[in-house]
């Protein structure tokens, strides 16, 4: 007996979500590639981290043990750090999660969720996923448009997100532009300010954000300890907001979601300044060799997106296209981002790797240009 009416279906608006494709690590034929397209960090794990992760698995209940549902150590350590109230203070599986449990907890189905086009990959499928419509507003030659963001909302918008540099452009929103957000919102919309990439910024370049999250009822702030940090393998996130926020946001997250030997780490992480010294100033240094590279190539139509993180967003406007040097650089044993789903099939977004990553990346894609 078959009765079509009662097929397991899922929602409508879940089938309507085109999934997350995360960076490759491999070539088609299973051969390992230079990985240069998740933005994870060159130079590894720093030892603290490393150690605390190490030391978190010695006791014999290290795996049978749920970890600490609350992550307190965790959160006490970075309120320590950034002058935050832990209590306000949240931990994610990833910052993947704490967007998610954003758009949960503040939007549904006839609600609008509202980011600038090119933004974050997971702001869509977090709308979707909730049953809320997307909203793209325009960006100005990739980056934030504040006048187009702010006249995209509508009595509808609540839950406005922007990362912050944001991935896969690069681009940064000055800290005037991020209060200029803010002030422009109306009071029922929540600001999600996504800071994956903070700690690669300058003093100078500080968005503001957490400082406004500090006294702001409508601003969560996230961060991430899968970049600069080096544990991505790890999925540990946090993020800052109001106490009603946090309190929202704790009602539906999974109850145990950051592992032990990832909280032990991302607190040993916190500890290891040296590190993230180290990491950003190799950023900084090879993202500008590599953009000066790749500028020279303009006769070919490259053109690099200024970028505040550790990643270039590269145009090919010439004859030789994205695709193509994409499959080139893949022939050369490098595998970078390229991004006809986020509708900028002209760009590849290429990470900023060790010096002799970065120096055959710039040699290959010269390479490839050339035909
Ligand atoms: C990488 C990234 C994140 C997600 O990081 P998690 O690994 O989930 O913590 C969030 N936002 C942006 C913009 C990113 O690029």
């Amino acid at each position: 007996m078959t009765d079509s009416s009662s097929a397991l279906t899922p929602k409508p608006w879940i089938s309507g979500i085109a999934p997350y494709v995360p960076g490759k690590s491999a070539g088609a034929d299973g051969r390992p590639l230079i990985k240069l397209s998740a933005n994870e960090n060159p130079l590894g794990t720093g030892d603290k981290a490393r150690e605390a992760f190490r030391a978190s698995l010695a006791s014999a209940d290290a795996l049978s043990r749920y970890p600490d549902p609350g992550s307190v150590e965790l959160r006490e350590t970075i309120a320590a750090k950034y002058g935050l109230d832990p209590a306000r203070v949240i931990c994610g599986n990833g910052s993947d999660e704490l967007l998610h449990l954003a758009a949960g907890a503040y939007a549904g189905a006839g609600d609008e969720i509202l980011y600038v086009r090119y933004g974050f990959a997971v702001y869509e499928i977090a709308a979707r996923r909730v049953g809320a419509t997307p909203v793209e507003a325009d960006d100005r030659d990739f980056a934030t448009d504040v006048e187009a963001l702010l006249a995209a909302v509508t009595e509808r918008t609540r839950v406005v997100y922007l990362a912050n540099p944001n991935n896969p452009t690069g681009t940064l929103a000055t800290r005037d532009e991020v209060a200029r957000i803010h002030a422009g919102l109306p009071k029922n919309v929540l600001f999600v300010i996504d800071q994956a990439y903070a700690e690669y910024l300058s003093a100078a370049e500080d968005d503001g954000g957490l400082e406004l999250a500090k006294t702001e009822p409508n601003i969560f702030v996230t961060r991430t300890f899968s970049k600069i940090h080096g544990l991505a393998a790890e999925r540990i996130g946090w993020g800052y907001a109001a106490a009603e926020v946090i309190s929202a946001l704790h009602r539906i997250r999974l109850p145990f979601n950051v592992t032990r030997a990832g909280q032990a780490a991302a607190v040993g992480a916190l500890g290891d300044d040296d590190f993230v010294n180290a990491s950003r100033a190799h950023n900084a240094t090879w993202r500008a060799w590599l953009t000066q590279e790749l500028e020279s190539l303009g006769n070919h139509g490259v053109r690099v997106v200024p970028s505040a993180t550790n990643f270039l967003l590269v145009l090919f406007e010439g004859d030789v296209s994205a695709e193509t040097v994409y499959g080139r650089l893949m022939d050369a044993g490098y595998i970078v981002r390229w991004l006809p789903g986020q509708g900028i099939a002209q760009a590849l977004r290429m990470t900023i790797g060790t010096e002799d990553e970065t120096r055959g990346l710039a040699a290959a894609v010269r390479a490839a240009l050339a035909g």
